[in-house]
């Protein structure tokens, strides 16, 4: 059976400034990767690790390629982050997803220890982070961190509609 080729993505990457590391420069390197996702015709969703304002990891989603139900952006990012400073706890890193991390992930961040978490857009259906559940407030854990929602929400928002609505109307080839 021939593999449909992936609905052309009506966007483009962006070009954040590097002087700036902000929460919203490296939310826009996640959907930069997210785009990469999209153009391996994986659900549209980009995660990036940086530490020190310095990107550490970067990855997106890559489930169908791999056959790995596992293999998220923020499951992959974080393994990369833990082997690119040699050391699986991520205290003094800050993970960005542009989409709220699903119960795996959000787990897989607590059992990083990971210092900090931006999102863009919340998941009422499976977010883990405070959108269906919140796995960051189990109450015999003993690692809390920081989580801010809803940076470039707009954009990354739009990716993931785009995408559904591209291949609702994708013809099977
Ligand atoms: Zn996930």
């Amino acid at each position: 059976m021939k593999t449909p080729a992936p609905p052309p993505c009506p966007f483009e990457k962006l070009h954040p400034s590097e002087l700036q590391r902000d929460d919203a420069y490296f939310m826009q390197l996640a959907y930069n990767q997210a785009i990469d996702a999209w153009r391996a015709d994986e659900v549209p969703v980009g995660a990036i690790v940086a530490r020190d304002s310095e990107v550490i990891a970067r990855a997106h989603n890559q489930v169908v390629t791999t056959g790995d139900p596992t293999a998220h952006a923020e499951t992959i990012a974080l393994s990369q982050a833990a082997a690119a400073i040699g050391d699986w706890r991520l205290n003094d890193a800050v993970l960005f997803a542009t989409k709220e991390p699903c119960p795996m992930c959000s787990g897989a961040a607590v059992m990083a220890r990971i210092g900090r978490v931006v999102y863009g857009v919340p998941d009422p259906k499976m977010g883990c982070l405070g959108g269906a559940a919140n796995l960051n407030t189990l109450p015999h854990s003993n690692h809390r961190f920081p989580v801010t929602g809803g940076v470039l929400l707009e954009e990354c928002r739009a990716l993931l509609q785009a995408y559904f609505a591209a291949k609702r109307t994708t013809p099977i080839a």
